[in-house]
């Protein structure tokens, strides 16, 4: 028998994609699925849309407070995003969730994965695309919620944010939602079974086991020494 101990610290995982690749419910499957996942709520400046849920999607503050907590060192990485909105990982909860052996999902834009990864190098990046920017459109439709110009630049971004594929880990196509669910968990099996998160194996003492094996009746009786 063997067995192994695991770290104890959870597994960083950041999940991006393109607009309207169907992201936050692949993410909400999957932490309906896994006890031991969590979320890590952003903060942001972008006002709130319908839909958005104080606490759930984003911690939502005004510019002034965000920029009061960027002086105060209160992000692990923020940025940027759209139309001048930060939007920003809060340091603090993040390193404690880790810390009781949660794994800790962030949904962030490729820059931040990128500031991420480099104090991370261990985080395990994934890129989540829409089947094409067919489906694309018809999402946005669906959704009816922005202005021409808004969805201008989504598209815009989608295009930049593609090209930068090549510096994640792994990319699910989400077609069909329960599909790319489950490409998504076994790409987190797998990364437990990596031998860089293992801390120790247990196997029982070698000498005993081959002691005990020699001396069987069996193995006496059959042997032939190969060069005879
Ligand atoms: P929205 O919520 O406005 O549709 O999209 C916000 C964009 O900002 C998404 O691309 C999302 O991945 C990204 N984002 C959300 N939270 C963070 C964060 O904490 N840091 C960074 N860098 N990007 C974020």
């Amino acid at each position: 028998m063997a067995s192994i101990k695991e770290k104890t610290r959870g597994q960083l995982i950041i999940i991006s994609g393109t607009t309207c690749a169907g992201k936050g419910t692949i993410i909400n499957k999957l932490l309906e699925n896994n006890q031991n996942l969590e979320l890590s709520i952003s903060y942001t400046s972008r006002p709130m849309r319908t839909g958005d849920k104080e606490g759930v999607d984003y911690y939502f503050i005004s510019q002034e407070e965000f920029e009061k907590k960027i002086k105060e060192n209160y992000f692990l990485e923020y940025a940027k995003v759209r139309y001048g909105n930060y939007f920003g990982t809060p340091k603090k909860e993040l390193e404690e969730k880790l810390a009781s052996g949660h794994d800790v999902i962030l949904e962030i834009d490729v820059q931040g994965a990128q500031t991420v990864k480099k104090m991370f190098p261990e985080t395990i990046l994934i890129f989540i695309l829409a089947p094409s920017m067919e489906e694309v459109k018809r999402r946005i439709k669906a959704r009816g919620l922005e202005n021409n110009e808004q969805i201008i630049d989504r598209f815009k971004t989608a295009y930049r944010e593609i090209n930068e594929i090549n510096k994640y880990n792994y990319v699910v196509v989400n077609d069909i939602v329960e599909e790319a669910v489950k490409k998504v968990e076994s790409i987190l099996i797998s990364e437990k079974c990596r031998v860089d998160r293992i801390e120790e194996i247990f196997v029982e003492n070698q000498e005993e086991i081959l002691h005990e094996f020699l001396m069987g009746k069996e193995f006496d009786n059959s042997i032939t020494p190969i060069d005879k």
